[in-house]
C-alpha cells in the first residue's frame, strides 16, 4: 500500500479520536477534530450506519498503525513479531510500537509528533548510549540512553518542544534530564501505561483470520 499523503486531521476524523498527530496545533482551537468531530467525506455526517464485525476490526488496526505513523507492510512485521514473543500478542505488539525511538523521542517531548521524530531521527539529532542513531524503527531497550546532540540542543523545535514537555507529561517507564537533554529507558510500558483507546485484541483477531 502507498504512503498517505493527505491531511493527517481527516485520519483523527475518521479513527473518531484525536490521535495528536499535529503537535501544538492539536492543543489549539484550530484542532479540526474539536472543530468537526465527524467523519470526512460527503457522507460523513450520515448517522445509523451499521458496521459489521470485520469493519470495526478494519478501523481498530487502522487507528492503531495511523497512530504510530506506519504503513501496513511495516504494521503487519511488528505484528508477527509479536506473534512470535512469549505472553499476550496484543500487548506485545503495543510495546514493541512503543519502543521504536521515532516514539520514544516523542515521548521523552524532545520533539512534538512521532513524524517530527521519525524526521529528525533520520536527521541525526538524537544519540543512543553516546552514538549517532538514525534509524526511526530501532529498537530501544532497558538501560538506554537517548539524548539530543550538542549542536541538535541549539534547535528551536526541539527546545520549544522541551519548554511543553509537561502539557504531554512524560511516561513512567521514562526518565526525563530536561536540563541534560537526556532521556533513560528504565522499563518498558505495562498495559497500563498506554491511555489512548486501544483495543489490541480487535487487531489480533482481525489478522488472524
Ligand atoms: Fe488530530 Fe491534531 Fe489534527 Fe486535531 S490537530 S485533528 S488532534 S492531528
Amino acid at each position: 500500500m502507498s504512503k498517505y499523503t493527505g491531511s493527517v486531521c481527516r485520519i483523527c476524523r475518521r479513527e473518531n479520536l484525536k490521535l495528536f498527530l499535529k503537535g501544538d496545533r492539536c492543543y489549539s482551537d484550530k484542532c479540526a477534530f474539536d472543530r468537526r468531530g465527524y467523519p470526512p467525506g460527503q457522507h460523513g455526517q450520515r448517522r445509523g450506519r451499521k458496521i459489521s464485525d470485520f469493519g470495526i476490526q478494519l478501523r481498530e488496526k487502522q487507528k492503531v498503525k495511523r497512530l504510530y505513523g506506519l504503513s501496513e507492510k511495516q504494521f503487519r512485521l511488528f505484528f508477527k513479531r509479536a506473534d512470535r514473543q512469549k505472553g499476550e500478542t496484543g500487548i506485545n505488539l503495543l510495546v514493541l510500537l512503543e519502543r521504536r525511538l521515532d516514539n520514544v523521542v516523542y515521548r521523552l517531548g524532545f520533539v512534538n509528533s512521532r513524524a517530527q521524530g521519525r524526521h529528525f531521527v533520520r536527521h541525526n539529532h538524537f544519540l543512543v548510549n553516546g552514538k549517532k542513531t538514525n534509524i526511526p524503527s530501532y529498537m530501544i531497550k532497558v538501560g538506554d540512553t537517548i539524548e539530543v546532540r550538542e549542536k541538535s540542543k541549539k534547535v528551536q523545535t526541539i527546545s520549544d518542544s522541551l519548554g511543553a514537555v509537561e502539557r504531554r507529561g512524560v511516561p513512567q517507564w521514562l526518565e526525563l534530564g530536561k536540563s541534560e537533554f537526556k532521556g533513560q529507558i528504565t522499563g518498558f510500558p505495562v498495559r497500563e501505561d498506554l491511555t489512548m483507546p486501544m483495543q489490541e485484541q480487535l487487531i489480533v483477531e482481525l489478522y488472524s483470520k
